[in-house]
């Protein structure tokens, strides 16, 4: 468990742990292409309601079953394949399963909703990936008016020119696009008025902090003034609690995700739900003593 890196004499000692770790890591990166062949990747849905309770759209949410580890989680396993170059065949591969579950879900939900996809900054670098999605959606008869595509805040800033252009062309297809885990990263604010967006998502770290924080409060209030005066539509995520859930709705949130209404689930789990939740029970339930 040596290596001859740095450190005092020229030696790194690598514990154990470290090692497992390490080894799990290029594991991973080695499983990715044949998980996709073998079916061990699987899109969880998480939904969205509106200040009513109804359901309004859904976030797709990869996870990896993987048969020697079990449930690998995306935030492990997303820069792994972005580092491995592996990150265009997970995209692809989630775009086509949610297109091939669009019909259980217009099923299911019989009113107009959106199917969120997360990209990564990787994807939008690769300059065949408007086409692709093309052809996915073709070959699946999918109206983009059904679909809204999520990217981190950060990623759209780090290939500003390319994400403009990327995603007016998305935008005039029909996609919704969403700047998500906003207010994370970058301090100015002018890019806003430079790019084609519908959509804020607040992070969820400001939505944690509602409670304890007067200055999540003020920010939280800020990022939801702003949006209104961009005429942006804004989603919170990570909504626990009844206490956020009425700060955030009556500073005039439009859309909320989180576990106070479901965790992502597979999709037939989303499909056993009601089409709207029962709020004011809801909130009773939220405000009980915790039972464990
Ligand atoms: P994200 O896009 O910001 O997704 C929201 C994350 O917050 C999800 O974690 C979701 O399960 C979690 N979440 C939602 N509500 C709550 C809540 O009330 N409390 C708490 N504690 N967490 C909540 P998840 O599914 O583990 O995904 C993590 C990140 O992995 C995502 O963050 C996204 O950046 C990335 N990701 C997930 N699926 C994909 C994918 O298909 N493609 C790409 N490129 N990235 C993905
Ligand atoms: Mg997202
Ligand atoms: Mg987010
Ligand atoms: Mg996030």
């Amino acid at each position: 468990y040596r290596s001859k890196a740095r450190g005092r004499g020229g030696y790194t000692v690598f514990t154990p742990d470290m090692v497992e770790t390490h080894k799990r890591k290029l594991h991973l990166a080695n499983a990715i292409e044949h998980g996709l062949k073998d079916d061990e990747f699987i899109v969880y849905y998480q939904v969205k309601v509106n200040g009513e309770g109804m359901i309004v759209g859904l976030e797709a949410l990869i996870r990896w079953q993987h048969p020697e580890f079990g449930m690998v989680m995306p935030s492990e396993f997303i820069p792994i394949a972005e580092q491995g170059g592996k990150i265009t065949a997970i995209t692809q591969w989630v775009i086509d399963q949610v297109c091939a579950d669009m019909p259980t879900l217009k099923g299911w939900l019989k009113r107009r909703f959106r199917v969120s996809i997360n990209l990564s900054g990787h994807d939008i670098r690769n300059s065949s990936l408007f086409d692709t999605i093309y052809q996915i959606f073709t070959r699946h008869q999918i109206n983009p008016e059904y679909v809204e595509f999520e990217v981190t805040e950060s990623a759209y800033l780090e290939n500003f020119a390319l994400s403009n252009k990327f995603f007016k062309r998305m935008s005039n297809m029909g996609c919704a696009i969403a700047l998500d885990d906003f207010g994370t990263g970058y301090s100015s604010l002018s890019y806003l008025t430079q790019i084609s967006i519908d959509t804020l998502k607040i992070d969820k770290q400001f939505v944690r902090e509602l409670e304890t924080s007067e200055r999540s409060q003020l920010v939280t209030g800020a990022i939801i003034d702003l949006a209104k005066r961009l005429s942006l539509s804004l989603c919170a995520e990570g909504i626990e609690n009844s206490f956020q859930w009425d700060y955030l709705i009556s500073h005039g949130c439009d859309h909320i995700q989180g576990f106070m209404f479901s965790k992502p689930v597979p999709l037939e789990e989303v499909i056993a739900m009601p089409s709207q939740f029962d709020l004011p029970q809801l909130i009773a339930q939220q405000s009980q003593p915790d039972k464990n």
